[in-house]
């Protein structure tokens, strides 16, 4: 089949790719000049493994092109799926000015029927308005080619992005219409081979599902949180409650890692619109706003903790200054391993704190060094390390906001030949208390007992 998608980040090439790997005759379209042009030539603006190999592959047969005319894409595709950002407005609900731009283009550009996807995650009701969008569009050039909005949310996870795509545990299509319904099948036909993973909904359900998903997860995190917290306090480990509570099926192991709070370019933002749509529609989403200030306060966390250890009392002193001529070692930029997403990612909310405290860091991760660079640009407060052994170098402590699996196992004599002292804050439980005991390392992690 002729599909394009508008935008090409981490859902639209991930989409783009993967429909080209079945088969299907893709173009990826985007407004940025430079991503098309490094696409173009190869390059590959995202990490996410696996995805080179397939975007290679794919435009070496000639079944995935890239540009940046829209036209084109708008002329080539059946399908039409809409792929780009909707990132927070001020309050919190979601930005569809994207969404609506590139609405408006396809009513544009479009002669003939097309089925329109949306993608991108966006709050219930964004079906209609992309309807009402491309319908006014072409009410001004008088054309009547049809159309049909499908929601079609993608619940594919950074960092797994490939995997989760070409074998998904379910496709949700939202829609009230048999024949686009009918095209969608043949879309995703090929991923629909060895059991049924469609599942068709009206558009309105399909399109709170995406949000309901997020925001499950997020909640088991934040609960997590608040139990690590709670256990701190108690004299509990929580690795011991988590192994105990994960044992019931009906609660499950997964997703209940206690931590320095979620990040990323998701489930901060679907929270917060979610939030904000209950809102608009006069309901107060108590369980939302919790979850979001368990997360906001759980990013503090190792600040706090190092704030601790040092005596250091900032509700009397205040922050400036607090920590000044310091230097930490921070393993772990990204908002999680296997990606260099460094959205909302936990490890900023802390470099910056340490920053306004006086500190400098010394940071390693294996994939979102130049992702921090564009952030951050150069500052003699950042010195950006080739390995994480180098991190170390002079550091008072090491800390660690990122659980890559080269972070998993930590040698002591390491730590010892490197730190001014074996010191670390682990935002991730990643070590077994008993052993850093053993090897003689401080060591702080979330909601379970310290060894200062
Ligand atoms: P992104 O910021 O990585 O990419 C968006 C792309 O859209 C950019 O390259 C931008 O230049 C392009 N764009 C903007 N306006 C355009 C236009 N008019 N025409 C063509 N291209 C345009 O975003 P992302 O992370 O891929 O997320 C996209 C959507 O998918 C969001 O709604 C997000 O919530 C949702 N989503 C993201 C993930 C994820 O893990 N990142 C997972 C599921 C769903």
């Amino acid at each position: 089949m002729k599909l394009s998608i508008f935008g090409t980040g981490y859902v639209g090439l991930v989409t783009g790719a993967c429909l080209a790997d079945v088969g299907h005759d893709v173009i990826c379209v985007d407004i940025n000049q430079s991503k098309i042009d490094s696409l173009k030539q190869g390059g590959i603006p995202i990490y996410e493994p696996g995805l080179e190999n397939v975007v290679k592959t794919n435009v070496a047969q000639g079944n995935l092109r890239f540009t940046t005319s829209a036209e084109e894409a708008v002329q080539h595709a059946e399908v039409i799926f809409i792929a780009v950002g909707t990132p927070p407005d001020e309050d919190g609900s979601a930005d569809l000015q994207y969404v609506m731009a590139v609405g408006k283009t396809i009513g544009q550009l479009m002669t003939n029927y097309k089925v329109v996807v949306n993608k991108s995650t966006v709050p219930v009701g964004t079906a209609d308005k992309v309807t009402a969008v491309i319908q006014q569009a072409l009410l001004e050039r008088n054309c009547a080619a049809e159309f049909d909005v499908v929601s079609n949310p993608e619940f594919l996870k950074e960092g797994a992005a490939v995997a989760d795509f070409m074998r998904p545990d379910r496709i949700v299509i939202g829609t009230s219409s048999d024949f686009a319904e009918g095209i969608m099948r043949e879309v995703y036909a090929p991923f629909n081979r060895n059991h049924e993973k469609i599942i068709v909904m009206d558009v309105r359900s399909s399109e709170l599902s995406k949000y309901a998903a997020n925001c499950m997860l997020a909640t088991k995190i934040s609960f997590m949180n608040e139990m690590a917290n709670i256990a701190e306090r108690v004299g509990a480990d929580i690795e011991n409650v988590r192994k105990g509570i994960g044992s019931d099926p009906r609660i499950g192991y997964h997703f209940i890692y206690a931590g320095c709070g979620y990040g990323g370019s998701c489930f901060p933002k679907d929270v917060q619109a979610l939030a904000q749509t209950a809102k608009q529609y006069g309901y107060e989403p108590g369980i939302l706003d919790a979850v979001e200030a368990v997360n906001h306060r759980q990013k503090q966390k190792l600040f706090e903790l190092i704030c601790t250890h040092y005596g250091v009392d900032t509700a009397k002193a205040g922050v400036k200054d607090c920590l000044k001529g310091k230097v930490f070692a921070v393993w772990g930029l990204a908002f999680k391993p296997n990606t260099d997403d460094m959205r909302e990612a936990p490890s900023r909310v802390l470099i910056e704190q340490l920053w306004a405290a006086g500190a400098t860091v010394q940071a390693y991760d294996p994939e979102a060094m130049e992702e921090t660079q564009r952030i951050y640009g150069s500052t003699d407060k950042l010195a950006l390390t080739g390995t994480k052994e180098s991190a170390l170098k002079g550091a008072d402590a090491l800390v660690i906001c990122t659980e890559w699996k080269s972070f998993k196992t930590l040698n002591a004599d390491i730590l010892a030949g490197n730190m001014k002292e074996m010191l670390v804050f682990d935002g991730r439980n990643l070590f077994d208390v008993a052993r850093m005991r053993d090897q003689g390392v401080k060591y702080y992690s979330i909601g379970r007992p310290a060894l200062c």
